[in-house]
């Protein structure tokens, strides 16, 4: 098909003749492609924090400093270590997602407990500097206590690891004074949306197909000063994908974007209900 990879054996077949054996080694040599890729992002995220870390030993082993400037690089050599933390845990998460197709178990969790966890690191990774919105209640229900909310099933850690990234991207790439907001909305099909908005710097339409790709980054320097790991929508794509569901991506430059993870209705189901067991 033109573009492709083929791997051509000859063997002898007796009386002089020849067996053309030919396999389409396409796919395999892209998997290799992609190891080889991810093996050499890995080396170089890695790497980079550690020749700033050795340069700060040197410093520290080598200079007479000042306590002040001891504690500046104590301090720079926290960030860095920080860092290199983020994405071992990140690589960590990645695995483990990939490594099994299914969540390992599928307890209903309320939605509001799911929904304080991701409050409380908002709050603390904004510090005040952004208007943030939290309605974790189902707001297509129409009583006046909506609040009164939903549970999901699903795995907590990953649920929460999935909507958490999310809000913690709104927050890093969203200025000071910026707006972030939280929805939860369940739509006519009884499918659950938890939609993350920000007033911030948008993707412009030829990055948004490549974003949950492992390491593609938009702006490098501002993913990483942040302390971004370039993997973080990665972990949402599958963090959705393993409860049924996905995660749609929508944005327009200098306006901001939203995330949408979208749950099947079978997973989702008011707090007082009967027992019933999910399925997707
Ligand atoms: P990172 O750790 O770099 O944030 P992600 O996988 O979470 O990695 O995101 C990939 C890229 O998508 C980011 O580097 C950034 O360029 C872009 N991005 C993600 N979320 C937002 C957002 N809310 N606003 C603008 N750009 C975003």
């Amino acid at each position: 098909h033109g573009r492709g990879q083929l791997s051509i054996l000859v063997r002898p077949y007796g009386d002089g003749q020849h067996l053309l054996i030919t396999q389409d080694v396409t796919a395999r040599e892209r998997a290799d492609a992609t190891r080889r890729d991810f093996v050499a992002n890995v080396s170089h995220e890695i790497r980079t924090p550690l020749t700033v870390l050795a340069g700060f030993v040197e410093t520290m082993a080598t200079l007479p400093l000042s306590e002040v400037e001891r504690q500046r690089v104590l301090s720079l050599m926290g960030q860095q270590t920080r860092r290199m933390q983020a994405l071992v845990g990140d690589l960590l998460t990645l695995t483990r997602l990939e490594g099994s197709p299914r969540p390992p178990s599928d307890a209903w969790l309320p939605l509001q407990r799911l929904g304080d966890a991701v409050d409380t690191d908002a709050r603390s990774l904004s510090n005040g500097r952004h208007q943030l919105s939290f309605h974790w209640e189902d707001e297509a229900n129409g009583e006046a206590d909506g609040a009164k909310g939903l549970q999901l099933a699903g795995n907590e850690v990953e649920l929460q690891s999935g909507v958490g990234n999310l809000v913690n991207n709104a927050v890093r790439y969203t200025p000071d004074g910026g707006t972030v907001s939280v929805r939860c909305c369940r739509r006519p099909d009884g499918a659950l949306e938890i939609r993350v908005s920000d007033t911030g710097p948008g993707i412009a339409p030829e990055h948004l197909p490549r974003l949950t790709e492992r390491f593609y980054r938009v702006d490098g320097s501002r993913s990483r000063d942040t302390g971004g790991t370039g993997l973080g929508l990665s972990i949402v794509k599958h963090v959705a994908q393993r409860h049924g569901g996905e995660l749609r991506i929508a944005s327009e430059l200098g306006r901001g974007s939203t995330f949408t993870l979208l749950l099947p209705a079978s997973r989702v189901r008011p707090l007082v209900s009967q027992p019933q067991a999910a399925t997707a």
